[in-house]
């Protein structure tokens, strides 16, 4: 007991809210995933908290077009693309307390008064929201012991959805002056006709901060070109902030290079000096070097990346893969390779094989992501088949593993309707099926966060070339997904080549599985792209792009 109640001494908590203006999706995540990089760098404990202002709980259900990825915490929350932009820049695991949404709020909140946690009181929009924001970001800063906790709002301030949460900023500030900064992270067209840089955009969203009560520290300037000096004046006079901290941030050629441009620029000692930071030597040797690293990077590798979420309208979308393609990327320079990505679509295949085989042809190796449904999938398997047959490297990500077994098994045992009953249910060869916890869910029509979810322990068997990848016996994982390998078939598929060289500490369930007499085809039932940072790429996207680049050579 006396030693519980000699409390540690707990750090000066700081926080640094993110707003974005003009428009969203230009780069904030990414910038405040750096920042927190450049405080890291100088010995500061940092943590970094997501909020999207949307009512969905989280984003778990949403089409990935309309979203992007679905990145999978730890601790199995389904969150935004940004914390996984935040895991691979701050280098650490975050977890179902670092991201919330609008839904997710209010869920507790109205949850919390169903059961009398009011005590009888009017709940309102104000101050009992903001309360329950504020709280969680302070049990964030908690949990991480955190000097410096980074919270970015979705979206940019002028919307509506964003009100409640610029409130709790103020109500934050208020609290705690010293401790709270606000930076705005801007676009800075450059409209076409013109020729010339406009910053009126930017001035009336420093504004509508204004009108929540708030004055930006900081404003960031996302654009094409860096911000001159007669703007970045213009700014600062315009906005009320000192021309030192209108900050030029530029298109770059890496998301890698974003710290080591907002350095220059001094942005984490401004930071440091405002919330009266102590001051650390910094170390920002490892981006510098990564940085390095990249520009070496000149010989391409070739992946094929099969998919189908990819076109929206006229344009193409990569996002709904962010973290595949960074772990590729990871794993790309660690050996001295230019990644070159390949966004395939397979439904195309289906349709058109001359094309397929020449889209085979030119790859270096073959990654199949994660994914839901029928649409496409016969292609996906196409390929599968291409990858083994044609010896090309084939790395498989949940979807791509199921996939690979009812392709062997259609193929290889000659059960022609072999499928996953995610697809066909009445298959008389069921060789991917339902979890059990994960049937009755589905029949309650239970489909939100219901999935297997977050990191679970994986065996690596002896002799494997997974085991000699990670050169671990047991190994921890993220997963995501309803659907299994159905351990009854494991011998038939062993009688194929088909090596369980993963599997769950109960033997239970297969995790991962590999192809003997294949120069490299692995695939698992989890994702390992959640795990890959640019500093340690995850062992099964280094091993497949190894394995890629030697294919080049000969
Ligand atoms: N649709 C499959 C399942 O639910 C795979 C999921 C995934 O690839 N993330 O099991």
């Amino acid at each position: 007991m006396k030693q519980i109640r000699k409390k540690a001494k707990s750090r000066r908590r700081t926080t640094i809210f993110i707003t974005g203006g003009v428009m969203s999706g230009v780069g904030k995540g990414v910038t405040t995933a750096s920042i927190g990089a450049l405080l890291k760098a100088r010995g500061l404990k940092v943590t970094a908290v997501k909020i999207d202002p949307y009512l969905n709980v989280d984003p778990g259900t949403m089409n990935p077009i309309e979203h992007g990825e679905v990145f999978v915490t730890k601790d199995g929350l389904e969150t935004d693309q940004d914390l996984g932009n935040y895991e691979r820049f701050l280098d650490e695991d975050l977890g179902r307390i670092n991201y919330m949404t609008s839904g997710s709020i209010f869920q507790t909140i109205i949850n919390r008064e169903r059961a009398m946690g009011y005590h009888g009181k009017t709940v309102e929009w104000v101050p009992d929201v903001p309360n329950e924001i504020i709280g969680r970001i302070k049990a964030a800063a908690e949990i991480a012991d955190a000097d410096v906790t980074i919270v970015e709002i979705g979206g940019t301030v002028g919307e509506y959805q964003n009100l409640l949460y610029l409130e709790a900023c103020r109500m934050m500030r208020l609290e705690n002056p010293g401790s709270v900064l606000i930076g705005l992270v801007s676009y800075l067209p450059v409209p076409g006709n013109l020729g010339e840089m406009k910053t009126k955009p930017t001035q009336y969203a420093a504004r509508s901060l204004n009108a929540a009560g708030l004055q930006p520290d900081l404003i960031i300037c996302r654009s094409a070109q860096p911000i001159d000096e007669p703007r970045k004046r213009k700014l600062s006079v315009s906005c009320n902030v000192a021309s030192e901290d209108v900050i030029a941030a530029p298109d770059v050629a890496s998301i890698y290079d974003v710290p080591l441009k907002l350095e220059v620029q001094n942005v984490a000692e401004r930071i440091i000096a405002k919330l009266k930071l102590k001051k650390n030597k910094v170390d920002g040797k490892k981006w510098r070097e990564l940085s390095a690293r990249i520009k070496r990077s000149v010989k391409p590798v070739k992946i094929g990346v099969v998919g189908k979420y990819f076109s929206t309208g006229d344009f193409t979308l990569s996002d709904a893969y962010l973290s595949v393609l960074e772990s590729i990327k990871h794993a790309a320079w660690h050996v001295g390779r230019k990644p070159e990505i390949v966004w395939l679509n397979s439904e195309g295949f289906e349709k058109d094989h001359a094309d397929f085989n020449k889209q085979m042809k030119q790859l270096d190796g073959i990654l199949i992501p994660g994914g839901f449904g029928s649409r496409g999938i016969e292609g996906k398997m196409m390929a599968i088949k291409y990858a083994r047959e044609h010896k090309l490297p084939y790395l498989g990500l949940c979807y791509g593993m199921q996939l690979a077994l009812v392709e062997i098994a259609r193929n290889e045992l000659n059960w022609k309707d072999a499928n996953t009953t995610e697809i066909n249910p009445e298959t008389a060869h069921p060789v991917i099926h339902l979890m059990d916890e994960q049937e009755k869910k589905m029949e309650d029509k239970n489909y939100g966060g219901s999935m297997r979810l977050g990191d679970y322990p994986c065996v690596l068997k002896k002799g494997t070339k997974t085991r000699q990848l990670y050169r671990e016996e047991i190994v921890r994982e993220r997963h995501r997904h309803r659907y299994e390998a159905n351990p009854m078939y494991r011998e038939d598929f062993e009688s194929k080549g088909v090596v369980f060289s993963g599997l769950s500490p109960d033997n239970k369930l297969a995790e991962i599985i590999e192809l003997k007499n294949h120069p490299f085809f692995i695939a698992s039932q989890f994702h390992p792209e959640f795990t890959s940072r640019p500093f340690r790429p995850n062992p099964l996207f280094l091993g497949f792009v190894k394995a890629a680049a030697q294919n080049k050579k000969r």
